[in-house]
């Protein structure tokens, strides 16, 4: 079970960066279900309109009715949209098209970056539900309204960087983004880590992006590394989380690695919090 106290806010976790490509999807399936499966109730927000993530998680599009579009327009709350996956103690509260819309739509209004903050606090206000330790949003790849929505939501942000060349490329603009959300709209929001994805230990380049990474950002870089793995690949086209299509591979132990490391430095921040 996990240690917070009863009737805790969840911690709120931003899967963010601006490139395509990097693992923010696959991460919000497989963190999150390696924290439901180590005792924690997590709900993944799926905010990219590509609705990958409620893909993955075996959630068919006819059967989101309503969304987190729905819920960004003032039209549904997030209760009204969570799913049960396949996956014990993990929910979703899914993505459609329409998503893609929702920034023109609230543009002019007042409240536009605090949409998804305000849905999440109702969402941990109201008890006629389940709760949850951990929220997992997945972003699209743009530091478009939508992601600062969720930056705005967020305790921390959680970075996938692919281990490729122009890995850090981009990285210093993200930062200014958290630091520009951090001045005027959310100044509790903090990098919680670094995870590197995509690792190929065939690859030379691979081990370079790695000590890169490492020594510009220091330990916020995860030790956990999730290495390049067809197994994780192949898991969303079966509606399935990778540890749900295959526990043993190198990708499912990976994930539950870095889920163990997330709790510890969650354990180490409240221990510092209290102190
Ligand atoms: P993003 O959400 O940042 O756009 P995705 O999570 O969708 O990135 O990943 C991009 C592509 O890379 C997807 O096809 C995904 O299946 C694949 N992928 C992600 N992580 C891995 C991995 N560890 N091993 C193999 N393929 C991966
Ligand atoms: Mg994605």
């Amino acid at each position: 079970l996990s240690d917070r106290g009863a009737g805790a806010p969840p911690r709120v976790l931003a899967l963010a960066n601006q490139k395509g490509g990097v693992g923010k999807t696959t991460t919000a399936i497989n963190l999150g279900t390696a924290l439901a499966a180590i005792g924690e109730s997590v709900l993944v927000v799926d905010l990219d309109p590509q609705g990958n993530a409620s893909t993955g998680l075996g959630i068919d599009r006819r059967a989101r009715n309503l969304s987190t579009y729905d819920v960004l327009v003032g039209e549904a709350t997030l209760r009204e949209t969570v799913m049960e996956t396949g996956v014990p103690a993990l929910h979703v509260a899914p993505a459609t098209l329409d998503l893609s819309g929702v920034e023109l739509e609230i543009a002019s209004a007042r409240d536009r970056a605090f949409r998804l903050r305000a849905a999440l606090e109702a969402l941990a206000a109201d008890t006629t539900g389940p709760s949850y330790s951990y929220v997992l949003i997945d972003c699209p790849p743009s530091l478009s309204l939508l992601t600062v929505n969720a930056m705005a939501a967020a305790d921390a942000i959680l970075v996938p960087l692919q281990c490729e060349f122009f890995a850090l490329e981009g990285l210093s603009q993200l930062l200014k983004t958290v630091e520009q959300v951090r001045t005027g709209l959310n100044p509790n929001l903090t990098i919680h880590g670094i995870v590197l994805t995509m690792y190929d230990a065939r690859n030379n380049l691979s081990d370079q992006v790695v000590q890169d990474v490492r020594q510009f950002m220091g330990d916020k870089v995860y030790e956990t590394v999730i290495p390049r793995n067809v197994r994780v690949s192949e898991a969303p086209s079966y509606g399935k989380p990778v540890l749900l299509y295959d526990l043993k591979c190198v990708g499912s132990q990976a994930y539950l690695r870095l889920a163990s490391e997330v709790i510890q430095r969650e354990r180490a921040a409240r221990a510092q919090a209290a102190a």
